[in-house]
């Protein structure tokens, strides 16, 4: 039995209408403090609806944060940033 399954879906690569992945995630710190316009803020909603990488990658901060409030009551470490960013610019450019 030989089936072929392609390995680059071609479903989920594409930038998901409005700003591109990448400028989603990294306005993504400012959505979440609350330090983006209206206008903006909206995009990025707009983006998140469409998109469940970032959608996904907002939840995780989402939750990072949380934590780390509740744990220490700081912001999270740049590492922590970079190391996510890093993860998704990987998955961003491995789909693309
Ligand atoms: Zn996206």
């Amino acid at each position: 039995m030989e089936e072929q399954t392609p390995e680059n879906s071609t479903a989920l690569t594409e930038d998901c209408g409005g700003n591109p992945c990448s400028t989603t995630l990294k306005n993504l710190y400012e959505y979440l403090d609350g330090a983006l316009t209206a206008e903006e803020i909206q995009e990025i909603q707009r983006h998140l609806d469409a998109c469940s990488h970032c959608a996904e990658a907002k939840d995780l901060e989402v939750l990072l944060r949380a934590k780390i409030k509740s744990s220490c009551d700081e912001q999270a470490p740049e590492s922590l940033k970079a190391r996510l960013l890093e993860h998704i610019d990987e998955f961003c450019s491995a789909s693309a």
